[in-house]
């Protein structure tokens, strides 16, 4: 269980690391975590919202080739922007504290689990099981 419950942490701390990395568009600003995607005549790109230095051209800039793939690959790279996976991984977070603290009250951190927190900590863990240090153990 608490191999389990490392396990997710790790996950979670390095996806909120990447996403705050990827926020920071400048050392001199605030983090800008949200992204919009743009569709005009002048080519469609991926634009930081509130951009601290909009006039710099940015990586974030790029165009696509105006191909149906690149477009669906842009639209859920802006769907899935630094303040998204950030909010994503503070809900995980307090879903996996609150089966902790159920388990504590428990007293079954290290021993028999009930089926209902088990199942919610399996379905944390399954986006991951691809992961070296996943355990077949933990399969639903
Ligand atoms: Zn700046």
């Amino acid at each position: 269980m608490q191999d389990l419950i490392e396990f997710l942490t790790a996950r979670l701390d390095e996806r909120q690391k990447a996403a705050e990395a990827a926020a920071k568009v400048c050392g001199c600003h605030p983090a800008a975590g949200s992204w919009s995607l743009t569709d005009d005549e002048s080519g469609g790109h991926i634009a930081t919202d509130d951009d601290p230095h909009p006039e710099e051209r940015r990586q974030l800039g790029r165009r696509w080739n105006r191909s149906y793939n690149d477009l669906f690959a842009a639209r859920h790279i802006a769907l899935n922007d630094p303040a998204a996976v950030l909010a994503d991984v503070a809900s995980k977070r307090r879903i996996l504290a609150v089966c902790v603290a159920d388990l504590e009250q428990r007293g079954a951190v290290d021993g028999d689990v009930d089926r209902p927190t088990w199942d919610v900590l399996l379905s944390l863990v399954e986006p991951y099981a691809g992961h070296p240090a996943y355990r077949l153990e933990w399969e639903a």
